[in-house]
């Protein structure tokens, strides 16, 4: 039976597993209930478990019954996001704060449904490494799994790893060689100005005003001193200042992102915001603090490896529902980091959702499942295929 049939025979095990992932969310490296339904699940496939690796992080590493041979990792990211869930689904989160907005239990879910295929049949040579990985919204998980040694404790020669993208037509998956994926920094900026009465702004340093011009000025950088024919963005996302109608308040807290796909683009955009913050500082009589630092490295598919994944994707959904002309996007992903380590490929899987990820409205395509989970399992057959 293709792979595709066999694990559609337990796609309601799968969706009830996702279900109550998505009603129990938690967010980066708080996975305890996640990582332990993870490790029972892979323990009860007969799956050598690993827990503890990146703090909440699980590895699981399963041999083939073909003999010894080369290995292949297949990462899942397991935690939610900080934000309420909107949705009337009967398995809506039940943890106030916290809601699989980005569709990670759906990617935890398909990865368990590859390692319960692969452990049933086990018709390769050589190893598939299952890596579960903790707080990829912007907490560094991949980073921490690899300071615990991921690859020197489980050597894999290939990764891979995939996104449901409810932007993309049911069906049809994306990947494509190449940058696929912005590197992201994330910065917090605060103004440290005067307070005053409103109705005597002449005894203030007004921070709202300050920051007003700031975020103005920051604009500039984007649209005048980067490279049209370079994508990059440069979003202040939050401006906290003042609690009261008739006070001038003495602080104001910006934050926000800078996305691009080159670093030195990266490096031309930090140097132009500290030297508009010092001169905005400098024009208001104020102190500034910035603080800018890198998050997410651009992700970078290779080139063998994304030809791989096309072909075994192919054999999942069909050839013709491959998308490989390259379409980048702005969003971050943290495999990037582990994709610097050992060559690999990462893809995004379209689904029926209609509403993007990230927002309270969210909804994951159960649909979807099965295939993901046939994606992963059809890769490490094909790379560790006898004969
Ligand atoms: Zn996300
Ligand atoms: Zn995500």
């Amino acid at each position: 039976m293709p792979v595709l049939a066999s694990i559609e025979a337990y796609a309601d095990e799968l969706t009830a597993i996702r279900h109550d992932l998505h009603a129990h969310p938690e967010i980066g490296f708080e996975e305890v209930r996640t990582s332990g339904i993870v490790a029972e699940k892979l323990q009860g496939w007969g799956i050598e478990t690993h827990r503890g690796i990146g703090k909440t992080g699980v590895v699981g590493i399963l041999h083939g019954a073909r003999g010894p041979g080369r290995r292949i990792g297949l990462r899942a990211d397991m935690d939610a996001l900080p934000m309420d869930e909107m949705t009337n689904l009967p398995y809506r989160s039940t943890n106030p704060g916290r809601f699989h907005g980005c569709g990670h239990d759906g990617h935890t879910t398909m990865l368990l449904g590859a390692a319960r295929y692969l452990a049933e049949h086990r018709d390769f040579a050589g190893s598939a490494v299952f890596i579960f990985q903790p707080a990829e919204e912007g907490l560094g998980g991949a980073r921490a799994m690899l300071a615990d040694g991921l690859f020197q404790r489980f050597p894999c020669d290939e990764i891979y790893g995939l996104h449901n993208a409810p932007y993309n037509d049911h069906g049809q998956v994306r990947v494509f060689p190449g940058k696929a994926m912005a590197g992201a920094d994330f910065f917090d900026i605060r103004i440290t100005g005067r307070g005053s009465h409103a109705a005597m702004p002449q005894v203030s340093r007004d921070p709202i005003v300050i920051g007003a011009a700031l975020v103005q000025a920051l604009q500039s950088i984007v649209s005048r001193n980067a490279d049209p024919l370079e994508a990059a963005v440069l979003s202040v996302t939050r401006f906290h200042a003042g609690t009261a109608y008739n006070v001038i308040p003495k602080t104001a807290t910006l934050a926000g992102t800078v996305r691009t796909f080159s670093d030195e683009l990266a490096e031309t955009i930090r140097q132009r915001m500290r030297t508009i913050v010092a001169g905005v500082a400098s024009a208001f009589d104020v102190e500034i603090d910035l603080d800018i630092r890198r998050l997410f490295s651009v992700l970078e598919n290779h080139e063998a490896e994304a030809a791989a994944f096309a072909d075994a994707i192919g054999d999942i959904v069909g050839a013709e529902n491959v998308l490989t002309e390259p379409k980048p996007i702005m969003g971050s992903e943290d495999f990037a980091d582990m994709l610097h380590a050992v060559p690999g490929c990462y893809c995004w899987v379209g689904h029926k959702g209609t509403v993007p990820v990230h927002n309270p409205g969210f909804i994951l395509d159960d649909g979807i499942l099965p295939v993901g989970a046939s994606i992963l399992a059809r890769i490490v057959e094909r790379r560790l295929a006898v004969g």
